[in-house]
């Protein structure tokens, strides 16, 4: 079944399948958005009990699911295995009209800003990411893609009043999702047997080695050391420009290290 191997499907626009060579659109040509993908790679995290890695997508899902859940936006998406990792697909309601460059890219920052909210892969292109088509077959690995959660669809607005919300306290917000508490024994940070960590809504301040935490070590306790560099531009990046409301002078796109391996999904 040779036509139904590696085949993407977009989340904009007609809701095409096929293959991703001729799919794929440039930011530019978007013009309808039904919904956001996050790219959930479990190859990118380390070992720990908040966002764990694991062998299976099963196990991978069971695991993330409680944090999942205390997130405002990704407890209603579609989780999708695309037979490597997970895909979190947020559907809109009613698509988003993008009638202008700027709608462009305000729904990619708002997009880059949902992306630097979970540990994800931030090879990931937003606002053009493609996921892969129910029952299609990932030729790498030889698995079918599937949901393991059904999704409820959103309304755009509200997605946009969250990101408003992680601006104004950017690492308290993400920080509850991913420790699923404000106080956290022992600092995830320095791990020392004395220590906790606070939650506050610019930083986090441990009582022990840390002092401090600003918000670009967030992702430290979760992203593996070769991630983090990538991690911690985007989430650095995301919080500088939702502090800027508004639609005027986003930048688009997304600064990668020259060495990232290929995006596979
Ligand atoms: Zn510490």
């Amino acid at each position: 079944m040779s036509e139904s191997l590696d085949l993407r499907e977009q989340l904009y626009n007609d809701r095409q399948s096929g293959p991703a060579d001729r799919i794929q659109l440039p930011r530019e040509a978007v013009t309808r958005l039904w919904g956001l993908m996050i790219d959930l790679d479990p190859d990118i995290l380390k070992p720990n009990p908040w966002f764990p890695p694991a062998e299976t997508p099963e196990a991978f899902h069971t695991g993330i699911a409680p944090a999942l859940e205390r997130h405002h936006i990704l407890r209603y998406a579609e989780i999708r295995f695309t037979g490597q990792g997970l895909h979190a697909i947020v559907w809109f309601v009613e698509p988003v009209d993008l009638m202008t460059a700027a709608d462009q890219q305000h729904w990619n920052a708002i997009h880059e800003v949902l992306a630097s909210t979970v540990p994800s892969d931030s090879a990931a292109p937003t606002l053009i990411g493609l996921t892969r088509p129910i029952g299609s077959t990932n030729s790498k690995t030889g698995g079918v893609v599937r949901t393991l959660k059904a999704g409820t669809p959103i309304s755009a607005s509200a997605l946009e009043e969250w990101v408003q919300e992680v601006a104004t306290k950017p690492f308290e917000t993400i920080g509850l999702i991913l420790f699923g508490a404000t106080r956290i024994s022992p600092c995830p940070y320095c791990n020392r047997s004395d220590s906790y960590l606070e939650l506050s809504s610019d930083a986090g301040t441990c009582y022990g080695a840390c002092g401090s935490v600003q918000l670009k070590r967030l992702f430290e306790p979760f992203v593996k050391v070769e991630e983090i560099d990538s991690t911690k531009s985007k989430s650095r990046k995301a919080a500088t420009r939702t502090k800027k409301t508004g639609r005027k002078n986003r930048s688009t796109g997304r600064s990668k290290p020259k060495s990232r391996r290929r995006k596979r999904s």
